[in-house]
């Protein structure tokens, strides 16, 4: 039998972040995935300004396919606004493999079915064993589905449908676009150009609304490449789009039980209102990893639970700081000032 100090289950974005910080503090870690990394994942690909601070990853130092947008093009309906809130694009197949291998966790392709409890440690598949189990297995997570599935059931308002397909494009617009309800769609669509001559297309929506409405996500994305078309966007014949679910963030109470942890989509943290789920991830993973090396509680403190905050927190950073260095120097001229002046 295999033997590891922690096993983490999944190698995306959470279970490579957590892999990494464990394998950091010292930890023999061991990364077991179903797919054989670099391997594909459908995501549109954009990445927060905070994600990869989280990540201790400046935009520079990232060799792959990298691109920033100053602006979102944000459309609904007749209205297109430009938002100031730098973002970037990266493509996952390249992305989660650096992540992964900047881990230096050892990494085994093994497609996780069982786990029990054995004296404390946990077995998987009759064949490792280790005393942590770190549950980073995306929406059909084995460690959520055995240990976490009937404490923290999964609310089928919160999951989203969606459809995409990213591919080699030579695209002329640099910009990224979002379309928000669109042809009744409960959610919205993308563009997302990518470095090196990539590009995104793809849509989601809440699953329920999408089964109560007039059009399946498939009508929705006919209509979309069509409007792509038209704009002068995309052009393409070829398209084999993908569907793929996963959950929005709930009230989560249970993310940890005895040495068992789930990070991710596994919880199901993506935001409320846009679904980004690479910045959440990453950071309950560091969460997790430092409850695991501190032995301290798991909670998801200082997750986000939308997105929308951040960006207008963005949009608005520089004025505010403006605001606040205003208000101290105020405050230190106010205080070096006579007695009498400064009441
Ligand atoms: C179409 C689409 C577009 C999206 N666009 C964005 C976006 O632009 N920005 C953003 O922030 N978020 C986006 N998201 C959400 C984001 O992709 C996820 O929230 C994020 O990938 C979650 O990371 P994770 O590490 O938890 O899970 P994942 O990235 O899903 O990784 C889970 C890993 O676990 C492995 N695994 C699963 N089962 C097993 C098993 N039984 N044994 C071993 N390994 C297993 C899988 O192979 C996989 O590698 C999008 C999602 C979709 C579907």
């Amino acid at each position: 039998m295999q033997t590891a100090d922690a096993v983490v289950v999944g190698g995306g974005p959470a279970g490579s972040t957590c892999a990494w910080k464990l394998k950091d503090a010292g930890l023999d870690v061991l990364v077991l995935d179903r797919a054989t990394f670099p391997r594909s994942k459908l995501c549109a690909g954009w990445v927060t300004p905070e994600a990869l601070a989280d990540l201790e990853l400046e935009p520079g130092d990232y060799p792959l396919s990298f691109m920033t947008f100053d602006r979102l093009q944000v459309h609904w309906r007749m209205f297109t606004t430009r938002l100031r809130a730098p973002q970037h694009s990266i493509r996952r197949y390249e992305f989660d493999d650096f992540l992964l291998r900047r881990s230096a966790a050892r990494v085994m392709q093994h497609n996780v079915r069982s786990i029990t409890r054995e004296n404390g440690d946990y077995i998987i598949d009759d064949e490792i064993r280790c005393k942590y189990l770190v549950g980073a297995g995306g929406t059909s997570c084995p460690v959520y589905r055995t240990l976490f599935r009937s404490q923290l059931p999964r609310d089928g308002a919160l999951q989203i449908a969606t459809y995409e397909q990213e591919f080699a494009y030579d695209w002329q617009d640099p910009a990224c676009h979002l379309w928000f309800f669109d042809g009744g769609l409960p959610g919205y669509a993308w563009y997302v150009p990518k470095a090196n001559g990539y590009i995104n297309v793809g849509l989601g929506g809440m699953a329920v609304q999408l089964t109560q409405g007039e059009r399946h996500l498939r009508d929705h994305w006919s209509l979309f490449v069509a409007k792509l078309k038209k704009l002068g966007l995309v052009s393409y014949s070829d398209y084999k789009p993908k569907g793929y679910s996963y959950y929005l963030r709930d009230r989560v109470d249970t993310v940890s039980e005895k040495n068992a942890f789930i990070v991710g989509d596994a919880v199901g943290l993506a935001t409320r209102d846009m679904g980004e789920g690479i910045g959440p991830a990453v950071k309950s993973g560091l969460l997790a990893a430092d409850a695991i090396v501190n032995d301290a509680d798991y909670q998801l403190t200082g997750i986000e639970q939308f997105s929308g905050s951040a960006l207008v927190t963005q949009r608005f950073r520089a004025p505010l700081r403006w605001l606040q260095r205003f208000r101290e120097r105020r405050a230190t001229t106010s205080s070096t000032l006579p007695a009498s002046r400064s009441q």
